[in-house]
């Protein structure tokens, strides 16, 4: 399978290539020229009697990475992936009540959805580098938890190093011990003297200066990236196995900040999943929901809240809808895009926004209504749900077709990475799992550098491995 760019001026490429490129040299996003296609039907019957999730995944992603691995490399690569989930079904569907469900993503071993993905692109990544015979340094900027997951996917990888930069002191407690106590010599940990603004610049400047970027092959595994979108297709497939409604329509909701993870599902509406509806639970930061409810998206500044992974202002995979919105016309959606940049605003026509209205809607949670969410869910189920999570249920309840229809809540972090919401809501102290009961015990590996571009880069290239 070829792959082609949102913004129809960069070559078409295969999937190994797509995985270590990350972002079109046009500047687009990468999506499959064609969507393969597929049912439920499909895959229970070549499932017969193993129909865990692994073997699921197997079928849902072959079609876009045999050109890469056969079936048995990827079910190798899937399965090594998913060992380090803690869950014996590793993605496990809870029922709320009133055909209500929670489809739990987070319990791999950085406790949010991101494992799911990251853990196989890390794999994926090794497998390609190592047919090819080559290494790269992989380095990113985090306020937290995309951090932490990169580094847990990267870890011990002898085809990469991977070097997080984060702002010394402004990260919590929690996160910086998930990232700073993975002891790997592959694995590099640099608290900078600044802001995370800083530290995004800095990751910037590397990938600015070809000399360097050059030298130590630099890559990123950034949201963008097609490899990740493609991972998380496979739990919509999973959640409509595991329920098999009559007639297979079910309302998906999902909390969302880079629109990755549900656009994810929207791929697999376009691979020829049945999907009645997709709903985007937003916190204040309304990007999405505006645009929902309006068709017009307008960049703003981030507010603070209480679901931090959502705290976006310009989401990235938005572009990847627009493309298929536009009927893949690449030209259109430079166009768009450019004006966008010029005017800091983008509208569609009133006929596309009837169009999109009819399998999305959308819904704004503040904050105050996500700890009752979290209060509500506490004293119906007597689970504790994290508050991104929270933000999802509720804009589902509030949006969804009918209780005819399963509601299927995506569940993307574990309520004890958050709990002082958690206890805010419900007086009750979410739990970490067990694997962590000595992370305040651990010894830390990190070093703290001015933000400073020369001191920085130096420090890299003392680093890694060569
Ligand atoms: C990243 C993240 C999100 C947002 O997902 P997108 O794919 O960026 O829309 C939601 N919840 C949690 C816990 C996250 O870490």
């Amino acid at each position: 399978m070829q792959y082609l760019s949102t913004r129809g001026d960069a070559p078409f490429l295969n999937f190994g290539d797509v995985l270590l490129e990350g972002l079109a040299i046009d500047g687009g996003l990468y999506l499959p020229e064609e969507w393969p296609s597929l049912t439920v039907e499909n895959i229970t019957a070549n499932l017969n009697s193993e129909r865990g999730y692994v073997d699921v995944a197997v079928e849902v992603l072959k079609p876009f990475t045999s050109d890469s691995l056969n079936q048995f490399e990827l079910k190798e690569l899937a399965t090594r992936a998913y060992e380090s989930f803690t869950h014996p079904e590793i993605i496990p569907l809870k029922e709320l009540g009133s055909n209500t469900w929670l489809l739990e993503l987070f319990h791999g071993p950085t406790l949010a959805f991101k494992d799911v993905a990251l853990q196989l692109v890390g794999q994926l990544f090794d497998y390609e580098l190592a047919k090819r015979k080559e290494r790269i340094t992989i380095v990113g900027a985090t306020s937290g938890d995309t951090g932490s997951a990169a580094i847990d996917a990267c870890r011990d990888r002898p085809t990469i190093d991977i070097v997080i930069l984060h702002p010394h002191g402004r990260t919590s407690e929690v996160q910086r011990r998930q990232m700073t106590t993975v002891q790997s010599p592959n694995v590099h940990n640099v608290a900078i003297e600044g802001t995370f603004d800083d530290c995004q610049d800095l990751v910037k400047a590397m990938f600015l200066d070809t000399k360097f970027r050059n030298e130590q092959n630099l890559s990123a595994i950034n949201s963008i990236n097609w490899a990740r979108v493609m991972a998380q297709t496979v739990y919509y497939w999973w959640a409509s196995i595991s329920l098999r409604p009559s007639d297979n329509q079910i309302d998906f909701s999902v909390p969302s900040g880079n629109f990755g993870n549900i656009f994810a599902g929207y791929s697999s509406h376009l691979m020829g999943l049945e999907v009645s509806k997709f709903i985007v639970g937003t916190n204040q930061n309304e990007v999405l929901n505006r645009f929902f409810q309006s068709g017009s998206m307008a960049a703003t500044s981030v507010v603070p809240t209480l679901s931090p992974s959502m705290d976006i202002q310009i989401p990235s995979n938005f572009e990847r809808l627009l493309f298929e919105m536009r009927q893949r016309d690449g030209s259109k959606v430079k166009n768009t895009l450019a004006e966008f940049r010029r005017s800091g605003e983008l509208t569609i026509l009133p006929a596309e926004l009837t169009e999109i209205q009819k399998k999305w809607s959308s819904a704004r949670i503040d904050d105050d209504r996500t700890l009752r969410t979290i209060a509500e869910i506490y004293k119906e189920t007597g689970e504790l749900v994290d508050p991104h999570t929270a933000v999802g249920i509720a804009a589902g309840k509030e949006k969804r077709s009918s209780e005819q229809i399963p509601l299927v809540c995506l569940g993307t972090a574990h309520p004890g990475k958050f709990p002082e919401a958690v206890i805010k809501a419900t007086g009750k102290k979410p739990e970490l799992p067990n694997q962590f009961h000595d992370l305040y015990e651990r010894t830390e590996h990190y070093s703290v550098l001015p933000n400073d571009y020369d001191i920085v880069k130096s420090h890299i290239e003392k680093a890694v491995q060569g």
